[in-house]
C-alpha cells in the first residue's frame, strides 16, 4: 500500500471516529454513530495491516489474534445482557490498559530503531508514561467489573491518610522515571520500570476501591478517558498516528462525559478521582415509616383518574426487561388522551444513557423522554408518578440529609407531585446501599413484584 494510500486511509478513519462520536451523542443518531465506527475501525486495521516496508509480515500470527480476539469479542457481546453492559465495558477497558503495558516493555526490550540523544529519552519517556497510564488503567478497570459484577464489595475502602498516600506515590513515581531515564542511558532501566508498574497498579487498585457506590457512574467513564490515553501513548510508542488521534479522542471525550456527570452528581471532579466520595460524614438516618401497598388494578385506576404522568424508569427496569411492556401502557394512556412523559436521571441504571437505551429498543417517542433538569420543576403539575425499579436517583435523602452517602446528588423530586407508585420487588435498597424515605411517604403507593409482571397487569386492567 502506497504511503499517500495510507495517510489517506487513516484520514477517512479519523473523520469516521469524529462522525461517530457525534452520533453517539444524539439517540436518533446513535445507530448511525456506531456504524460510522465500524467502519472507520475496519478501515484503520487493514490500513495498519497493509503498512509499507514490511514492517508487518506476520500475517498468519496476525489473523489468527484477530480471529481468537473478534471471536471472544462476538461470543461476549452475544452472551452479555443488557445489565451486565457496564462490566463488559469494564474489562474492555482493563484490556486496552494491558495492551498499553504489554506493547510498553516490548518496545523497551527491543526499540526496533537505534535512537539517539532527545529522541532516545522521548522514546523512552514514552515507554515510561505509557505503562504507567496502561498499568492504573489496567488494575482500576478490574476492581471497577469486580465492584459492577458485586464480586467485590460496592463499599468505598477507605485507607486512613489516603490522599497522603496517593501523593507521596506520584512523587515517588516522578523520582523513579528520573532513575530510569538515567539507568537506561548505560542500557539498564528494568528495575525501575517494574517497581513502577508494580506501585501504578496499586494505584489503580486504591483509586476505584476509595470511590463509593453511588459515585461508580464517573470511576467508569474516567476509566473510559484513561484508556483513550492508554491507547494514545500506545500510539506514540508505535509511531502510528491513528493510534495516538484515536486514543486522544476516546480520552478527552471520556473526559468531557466524566466531568458532565460529575455535574449531574454534583461532585467535585477531582475528589472523585482521589476517592472518598460516597462515604459521608456519619451514619445516614435510617428510613421508619409505614409502607403502604397497592395492588395493579389500583394503580390501573390511578392511572385513568390522572390527566398529567411521569414515568421514571431504574435500574430494576433493565433487570426486569419491563420496556416493551411500559411502551405498551404509554401508548394506550397517550390514546386515551394523558400526557404522559418520561424522567431520565443521568446515572439511572448501570451506565450512562443505560435508560435511554433501553426506552429507545421498546421505541418509545424521543420526544416524551426528558433530562432530569428539563422535568424536575414540573412535578407539583404531576398527578401520578411510577417509579419503575429505581431507588437511589428518587431518594429525598440526598437532598436532606448531609449524612447519607449520596447527599449533595441532584435526584428526581416525584414526591413534589400527586401520587407517587414505585415499582419493586421489596424494600430493599438500591445501589448505593441506603434505605430510601420515598417509600414511606404518605403519597406514595408501593407495587410490589417483577417491574415486567406488574406493568403487564396494570396493561391488563387498563385494557379491561
Ligand atoms: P438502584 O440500584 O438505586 O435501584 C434499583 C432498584 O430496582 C432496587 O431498589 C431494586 O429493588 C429494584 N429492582 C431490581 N430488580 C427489579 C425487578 N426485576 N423488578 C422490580 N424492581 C427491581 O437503581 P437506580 O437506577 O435508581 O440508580 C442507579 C444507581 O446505580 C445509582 O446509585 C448510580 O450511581 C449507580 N450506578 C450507575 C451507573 C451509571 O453509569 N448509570 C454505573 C454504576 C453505578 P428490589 O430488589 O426490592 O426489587
Amino acid at each position: 500500500m502506497s504511503q499517500s494510500l495510507i495517510t489517506m486511509s487513516y484520514l477517512a478513519a479519523t473523520i469516521l471516529f469524529i462522525l461517530s462520536l457525534s452520533g453517539l451523542s444524539h439517540q436518533e443518531t446513535a445507530r448511525r454513530g456506531n456504524y460510522y465506527g465500524m467502519i472507520g475501525m475496519a478501515i484503520a486495521i487493514i490500513a495498519t495491516t497493509l503498512t509499507l516496508n514490511g514492517a508487518v509480515n506476520a500475517y498468519v500470527v496476525l489473523i489468527l489474534a484477530l480471529l481468537i480476539g473478534g471471536s471472544i469479542g462476538a461470543m461476549a457481546a452475544l452472551k452479555v445482557e443488557m445489565t451486565q453492559m457496564p462490566e463488559l465495558v469494564a474489562i474492555m477497558h482493563s484490556l486496552v490498559g494491558m495492551a498499553a503495558v504489554l506493547v510498553g516493555y516490548a518496545n523497551f526490550m527491543d526499540p526496533g530503531a537505534a535512537l539517539s540523544g532527545a529522541e532516545k529519552t522521548i522514546h523512552e519517556l514514552e515507554i515510561y508514561i505509557g505503562i504507567l497510564i496502561g498499568a492504573v488503567t489496567f488494575s482500576g478497570s478490574v476492581i471497577a467489573f469486580g465492584k459492577l459484577s458485586g464480586k467485590i464489595n460496592g463499599k468505598p475502602l477507605l485507607i486512613p491518610l489516603r490522599h497522603w498516600l496517593n501523593l507521596g506515590l506520584l512523587i515517588f513515581v516522578i523520582g523513579l522515571g528520573q532513575v530510569f531515564l538515567e539507568q537506561t542511558e548505560s542500557g539498564g532501566g528494568l528495575y525501575p520500570l517494574l517497581i513502577m508498574t508494580f506501585i501504578a497498579l496499586i494505584f489503580g487498585v486504591h483509586m476505584v476501591m476509595a470511590i463509593g457506590g453511588a459515585d461508580m457512574p464517573v470511576v467508569v467513564s474516567m476509566l473510559n478517558s484513561y484508556s483513550g490515553w492508554a491507547a494514545a501513548a500506545t500510539g506514540f510508542m508505535l509511531s502510528n498516528d491513528l493510534l495516538i488521534v484515536t486514543g486522544a479522542l476516546v480520552g478527552s471525550s471520556g473526559a468531557i462525559l466524566s466531568y458532565i456527570m460529575c455535574r449531574a452528581m454534583n461532585r467535585n471532579f477531582l475528589s472523585v478521582i482521589a476517592g472518598g466520595f460516597g462515604t459521608g460524614t456519619g451514619e445516614a438516618a435510617a428510613v421508619e415509616g409505614d409502607v403502604y401497598p397497592i395492588d395493579a388494578e389500583e394503580t390501573a385506576q390511578l392511572l385513568l383518574a390522572a390527566k398529567n404522568i411521569m414515568i421514571i424508569p431504574g435500574y430494576g427496569m433493565a433487570v426486569a426487561q419491563a420496556q416493551h411492556t411500559v411502551n405498551d401502557i404509554t401508548k394506550l394512556l397517550r390514546e386515551k388522551g394523558k400526557k404522559v412523559r418520561f424522567g431520565i436521571h443521568p446515572v439511572a441504571g448501570r451506565m450512562p444513557g443505560h435508560m435511554n437505551v433501553l426506552l429507545a429498543e421498546a421505541k418509545v417517542p424521543y420526544d416524551i423522554v426528558y433530562e432530569m433538569d428539563e422535568i424536575n420543576e414540573d412535578f407539583p403539575n404531576v398527578d401520578v408518578t411510577i417509579v419503575i425499579g429505581a431507588n437511589d436517583i428518587v431518594n429525598p435523602s440526598a437532598l436532606d440529609d448531609p449524612n447519607s452517602p449520596i447527599a449533595g446528588m441532584p435526584v428526581l423530586e416525584c414526591w413534589k407531585g400527586g401520587t407517587t407508585v414505585a415499582l419493586k420487588r421489596s424494600m430493599a435498597s438500591g445501589y448505593a446501599g441506603v434505605g430510601n424515605p420515598l417509600f414511606v411517604l404518605e403519597n406514595t403507593r408501593m407495587l410490589f413484584g417483577d417491574a415486567n409482571d406488574t406493568m403487564q397487569a396494570v396493561l391488563k386492567a387498563l385494557q379491561g
